[in-house]
């Protein structure tokens, strides 16, 4: 196989679109740029600027990296699904406001070039396996605490898709059978607690309850502009009913991720997203629960680890997953080489 050249790597989100030029072999990501998604604009706006941002990634990769213009082997995109590999269509996505949306077709057609799609939780996790935290392991789910929960299963060195491509949804893993409404239209589950506009609400719910904390202060007393970055950043100054917020978050998560070890009994699974800037606020009170629940011998054998690769691995794994559609499976090297 030749291993010359670079993928582009799109990563959609409901808040920003990243993309870069990812080496077919791996390696420095070049061009890497991110703009915000802006989709109240409509679907046509954020498809021509994803467009826009693939033509000044291509412009970049050959300035920086030297390439030719025939060195791009094509296009990776990582979109909110559920979505249809095989059509390359975004069945649904309650974010945007997209139904039966031909992604795919409409990125290639536009910039003359092939273009695979998957789900953007399944291309994260696929990018920390391959190049991020998760390099050398076999299995590994990826956790990406956003505006919803994206989840990815990289299952013996490969993405874990299910029958229908619907694999992976952790964020509606129900936590609490009477618990809080989730936009999914269930109650209770994971993403209705510990996704960022979720521990934003739960913050606000107990302020406005008469908890004392300085919360308020930081945004100027208004409660809507409380987010979970506040809240991390009110615990950092030494807040403790902030602390206390991110630790019933991270009882909840723990709660998720015992689930996912007695289920999967995978080598480590990889958190990423703003919230893990809370460090051991967060991550500390997490493995006291995955010990209190999860089986011993699968819990010992598992690493929880925060990303590697941030805002880049959705980057990075939209490009590899163009890759193994197109030239086969992938190895993640050691990375004690
Ligand atoms: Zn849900």
């Amino acid at each position: 196989m030749d291993d010359g050249g670079y993928i582009i790597g799109v990563d959609l989100g409901g808040t920003s679109i990243n993309a870069g030029a990812v080496p077919f072999g791996g390696g420095t990501v070049l061009g890497m740029r991110s703009l915000p998604t802006e989709s109240q604009h409509g679907a046509k706006f954020v498809v021509d600027r994803m467009v826009g941002m693939i033509r000044s990634v291509i412009d970049d990769a050959k300035r920086e990296g030297g390439f030719s213009d025939d060195a791009v082997r094509g296009v990776g995109l990582g979109s909110p699904g559920p979505l249809d590999r095989s059509t390359g269509t975004v069945i649904e996505t309650p974010n945007l406001g997209w139904r039966n949306f031909p992604l795919r077709d409409l990125i290639a057609n536009a910039i003359g070039l092939e273009a695979e799609l998957d789900n953007d939780a399944n291309a994260a996790t696929l990018g920390e396996w391959w190049q991020g935290a998760g390099r050398g392991v076999r299995s590994l789910v990826g956790l990406t605490l956003g505006t919803g929960i994206g989840g990815g299963l990289v299952l013996d060195g490969e993405v874990y898709h299910g029958v229908s491509d619907a694999a992976g949804e952790i964020g509606h893993m129900t936590i609490n059978s009477t618990g809080r409404k989730c936009n999914c239209g269930n109650y209770g589950c994971l993403e209705a607690y510990a996704s960022g506009p979720a521990i934003a609400a739960r913050a606000v719910e107990g302020r406005e309850a008469g908890a004392a904390s300085m919360l308020l202060d930081m945004v100027g007393g208004d409660f809507t502009r409380i987010t979970a970055e506040t809240v991390s950043e009110a615990i950092l100054a030494g807040d403790g009913y902030a602390a206390d917020v991110m630790r019933e978050t991270a009882t909840v998560l723990g709660i998720g991720v015992a689930n996912l070890i007695n289920l999967l009994n995978p080598e480590m699974i990889v958190i990423s997203g703003g919230v893990t800037r809370a460090g051991d606020h967060l991550f500390e009170p997490l493995l006291a629960e995955v010990r209190k629940r999860a089986f011993r011998k699968a819990a010992e054998s598992c690493r929880i680890v925060p990303s590697a690769l941030g805002d880049m691995a959705g980057v990075v794994g939209a490009a590899a997953m163009f890759r193994i559609a197109r030239f086969g499976p992938l190895d993640s090297p050691s990375p004690a080489r």
